[in-house]
């Protein structure tokens, strides 16, 4: 197994640094695990959203976009067993971060006293007291602060989702098999956060529900877990930073047909930790809403002539967990060859990086800087660049190859004449010398690989 080294408390002064990610109210001590996403982070996770948007609804037909409300109706969370399930009596574990209820007959001991026993870690005495607890943010909707009135944070999307099952199957007159995909905000009370953005109370979520016929489940099992493979693979994750891990029995949830995550290799202790979960929820959760609701969610089938409730086989990753793993994945300090002075690099797909290019004057005169500019002004229509005529231009490289700029483009005592630049390469350190006016194309198609 592949044992990388541990970046994390590098790539958090990198991220505030550089403006990738701040502590959420930082000025007041911060927020429990709570993040903001700077200039370039707001960037970078953009693109990786865009990315996902763009595989699993803009290129297929198959598959429908939707965005619901943060805020739902209490009794979903009844249904999907939000509000019964998360109110058990839990113990955590101040050394591994494992959260167990407090009747898991495999802890030995009394939890909250020395003598127990973590059955994850081994270790004794760092098992909290039993507390209730429910993941779920609660608050109140309207003026009135009483029970009626309780209402929750959602902790995933994939209800909005399926509360809306008919009014998109209806609406888009999908046939099944097909999903529906969205993107949003999802909130859990975690009692063990932490790891930068690995655990956060606030994250983001990007789920895809797909309904299909019962019997054909666990072959849309077996395609989407190979698609979403590729899909991480395809975002330049390093392939022996990445594996499955298939639920055992007991890790299962109850009504889970069978379930795999993806797991990246965060490094150093964090080790290979899920950023991805393939679930099949056979028809647990459409069942659970008909019960609840009192109104069918029954697909009809016209060719064969039958009703049937659905099953659904769902992909669940986050943005945030994946763009953390971008960035370990990317991060690398190295010495050039030539120089005294090493660099750091975030090695980011082109695709991803915030920034395209950094364009450059070599001098400021000579007209050097004016060229510069409207080079940096023409490419700003396409692609986010940056322009810098500070510093020398090796300080001006190296603050492009830290955050994973792919490209810098440097116009020089020839460019005013011959109408080109040198293009240079953040990875290879190779320098091409490109026409102004085939500037646009070059860049463009490199970040389209
Ligand atoms: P974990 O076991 O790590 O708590 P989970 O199995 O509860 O995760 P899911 O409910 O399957 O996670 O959510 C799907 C994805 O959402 C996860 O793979 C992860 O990328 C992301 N995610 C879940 N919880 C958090 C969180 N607290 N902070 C950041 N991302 C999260």
């Amino acid at each position: 197994m592949p044992n990388h080294p541990d970046v994390m408390e590098k790539l958090v002064s990198l991220c505030k640094r550089r403006g990738f990610v701040f502590q959420s109210s930082e000025i007041y001590g911060g927020t429990g695990a709570v993040w903001d996403y700077g200039p370039l982070g707001v960037e970078l996770k953009r693109n990786l959203q865009d990315r996902w948007w763009k595989a699993m609804v803009r290129q297929r037909d198959d598959i429908e976009g939707l965005d619901t409300a943060i805020l739902m109706h209490p009794r979903v969370w009844e249904a999907s067993g939000h509000i019964g399930g998360f109110v058990d009596p839990l113990v955590d574990c101040s050394n591994c971060k494992k959260r167990f209820r407090a009747d898991d007959p495999k802890i030995k001991g009394t939890p909250g006293e020395p003598d127990a026993q973590c059955p994850a870690c081994g270790m004794k005495g760092t098992l909290s007291a039993p507390r209730l607890f429910n993941l779920m943010f609660k608050t109140f909707m309207g003026p009135v602060e009483d029970s009626a009135a309780t209402i929750y944070l959602r902790p995933e999307t994939a209800q909005g989702t399926y509360v809306n099952f008919l009014n998109v199957q209806q609406s888009t007159r999908q046939r099944i098999p097909f999903g529906i995909a969205q993107i949003g905000k999802a909130f859990r009370n975690e009692i063990t956060p932490g790891n930068f953005i690995f655990r956060t109370r606030e994250f983001e979520q990007m789920e895809m529900q797909f309904f299909v016929e019962p019997g054909s489940d666990m072959k849309w099992f077996e395609y989407w877990k190979e698609q979403r493979m590729k899909w991480h693979q395809g975002l330049g994750l390093a392939h022996d930073r990445l594996q499955f891990h298939q639920h055992s029995a007991d890790e299962l949830a109850h009504y889970a047909r069978a379930a795999f995550d993806v797991q990246f290799d965060f490094g150093g202790s964090l080790g290979f930790q899920e950023i991805e979960g393939i679930h099949n929820r056979g028809d647990f959760d459409l069942t659970q809403h008909q019960k609840f609701s009192g109104k069918k969610l029954e697909y009809f089938d016209h060719a064969a002539n039958k009703r049937y409730v659905p099953f659904v086989v769902e992909t669940a990753v986050g943005p945030n967990r994946t763009l953390l793993a971008i960035l370990v994945n990317g991060y690398r300090e190295e010495n050039v060859e030539g120089e005294t002075e090493g660099r750091t690099v975030l090695g980011l797909s082109p695709a991803l990086a915030p920034i395209k290019a950094g364009v450059f004057p070599l001098v400021k005169k000579d007209g050097m800087p004016e060229m510069a500019h409207k080079i940096a002004d023409d490419l700003r229509n396409v692609f986010p660049v940056f322009y810098d005529d500070s510093g020398a231009i090796g300080r001006r490289y190296r603050r492009q190859d830290e955050i994973g700029t792919p490209f810098c483009i440097t116009v020089d005592g020839e460019s005013t004449t011959a109408d080109t630049v040198t293009v240079r390469d953040r990875d290879s350190l190779l320098q091409e010398r490109i026409a102004t006016d085939k500037l646009r194309e070059y860049i463009g198609q490199r970040i389209a690989e």
